[in-house]
């Protein structure tokens, strides 16, 4: 007979035996990483087997459900952290995000209550004011939060800057408020904001979508326009939003004349730098996002360009007592040890209630890479986007989106509008069938591009050349048959 507890704990030998195990094979599959494919063939049927192999009627051994899981993660699923997924904004996860992931799951720190996880909670915020200050807000005036990712960090923002131009908001509701809320954002802007306007009650179309000019940043003029329109017909304009680093394109908004138009119109600016916000460790990129201290707030996202594992999300802000107005509470059953203390229970501040250790990963990289390591990949990723965007103009690809963000969004203009066609998706499908890269299609004015995004620190010159060579390959395939086509037709 087992004994109950060991059901759960295993035993000393079998954990030592686990873990070292375990490490062998997340250690193969780092060093390794160029052999498997990069996305795998879509089989729903083989999907759905492999899962069901091993039932809960009839447990196996530990070793036997770790080989399981690892081998249907290496079969099906498109590895982000293969240096030529030139993909959405995935990184290749750093090793000390995975070990501080590790602590996190063991250690368990419980974050809702100081008192119970202390120095974790220190750490968050330690860690939020000096990336708070990377950004230029001064780190007494800062202060914010570790999200589950951009999409929570920017629902914290719709909600603080709510309660902050609408104070009853938090205790009466939407329904309190005479007027209509409405807020801005471009038309290249994430999509989580339209979620975060459902969320917190507005609903999609108090979010006003504005329109970009060619450079795929918000029109200014445009927003000024939609604001006096809104104005007019008795809505109450309350937030701007500007992205630094679009999703799609790498565009970055004029965030300092939406500063000014924000001063001038009364209105919190919310800068959505989930991707781009990384680009401030870089001394000659942190103009991009000049005028980005004079936001209300940021969402900033270090699962993508600082490559932590998923989820770490932050929102920070420079009003020092929004998130405790928009979020605090009492409740009996929390701890009370911290209440005579100087300090801030993480559940009164943030929509979370439990909380994981999510800053770990940050601190853990960032103690160990320093902000010149973070200079560095920064400066190499953003290198080698420049590589490939003379690759593709030596090999006679046009470059569609103007942006030094390593985020290269191109089309063969000759064949996109002489023959109007599926060649996009054609070349996209040719790159995923290969196994060797990915990367997607974007629509810019209408037309589908190619896109290749540069999200992994472990890209090098060799990779861009692979791309390359499939991407040409793939081209002259589609000649080909096209004119096997008009042969046929002839
Ligand atoms: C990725 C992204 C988001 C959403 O962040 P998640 O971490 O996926 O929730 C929001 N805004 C922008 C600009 C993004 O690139």
């Amino acid at each position: 007979m087992i004994k109950h507890n060991s059901i759960l704990n295993l035993d000393m030998d079998e954990r030592m035996d686990i873990g070292t195990y375990l490490l062998e094979q997340i250690n193969d599959y780092m060093t390794h990483i160029r052999g498997v494919r990069v996305s795998p063939e879509l089989s729903v049927d083989a999907v759905a087997e492999h899962v069901r192999r091993l039932s809960f009627e009839h447990p196996v051994s530990a070793r036997e459900a770790i080989y399981h899981i690892l081998e249907g993660l290496r079969q099906y699923q498109v590895h982000t952290p293969h240096p030529r997924y030139f993909g959405l904004y995935n990184p290749r996860p750093n090793f000390m995000g995975i070990m501080a992931d590790t602590i996190t799951a063991a250690f368990n720190p419980q974050l809702a209550a100081w008192s119970h996880a202390p120095v974790a909670v220190e750490m968050e915020n330690y860690v939020l004011k000096e990336i708070a200050s990377k950004f230029g807000y001064s780190a007494e005036a800062a202060d914010g939060t570790f999200t589950t990712g951009g999409a929570e960090a920017n629902l914290t923002a719709v909600l603080t800057a709510l309660v902050h131009r609408f104070p009853s908001y938090a205790k009466e509701g939407l329904r309190s408020l005479p007027t209509h809320p409405v807020m801005y954002a471009s038309a290249e802007s994430h999509h989580s904001l339209v979620k975060a306007a459902r969320s917190c009650g507005l609903g999609t179309d108090s979010l006003r979508i504005i329109t970009t000019g060619s450079e795929m940043h918000i029109d200014v003029h445009a927003l000024h326009h939609q604001i006096q329109v809104d104005r007019a017909a008795g809505y109450t304009p309350f937030l701007i939003i500007a992205t630094g680093g679009t999703t799609g394109a790498g565009a970055i908004d004029p965030i300092n004349k939406m500063a000014n138009l924000a001063e001038r119109e009364q209105l919190w600016l919310h800068v959505d730098a989930a991707y781009g916000g990384a680009s401030v460790f870089a001394p000659e990129l942190r103009d991009l996002l000049r005028g980005i201290d004079r936001a209300d707030s940021i969402t900033f996202d270090a699962h993508k360009w600082m490559s932590v594992p998923m989820g770490a999300g932050i929102y920070i802000t420079r009003h020092k007592d929004i998130l405790h107005k928009t979020f605090s509470i009492t409740a009996d059953y929390m701890p009370k040890e911290g209440a005579d203390l100087d300090v801030i229970d993480p559940f009164t501040h943030s929509i979370q209630w439990s909380r994981r250790f999510i800053g770990l990963k940050v601190y853990l990289s960032l103690v160990t890479a320093g902000w010149e390591g973070y200079r560095s990949v920064v400066q190499h990723q953003t290198e080698m986007g420049n590589r490939l965007r003379r690759e593709l103009a030596c090999s006679n690809w046009k470059v569609v989106n103007d942006t030094v963000l390593p985020v290269v969004c191109f089309t063969d203009s000759n064949i996109q509008s002489n023959i109007q066609s599926n060649f996009a998706s054609f070349i996209c499908q040719e790159i995923l069938r290969s196994g060797q890269a990915w990367i997607s299609i974007y629509e810019i004015n209408k037309a589908p591009v190619l896109r290749a995004c540069i999200t992994n620190y472990d890209t090098t010159e060799e990779d861009i050349m692979v791309l390359m060579q499939l991407l040409n390959g793939a081209r002259a395939k589609y000649l080909e048959e096209i004119s096997e086509r008009s042969e046929l037709n002839l």
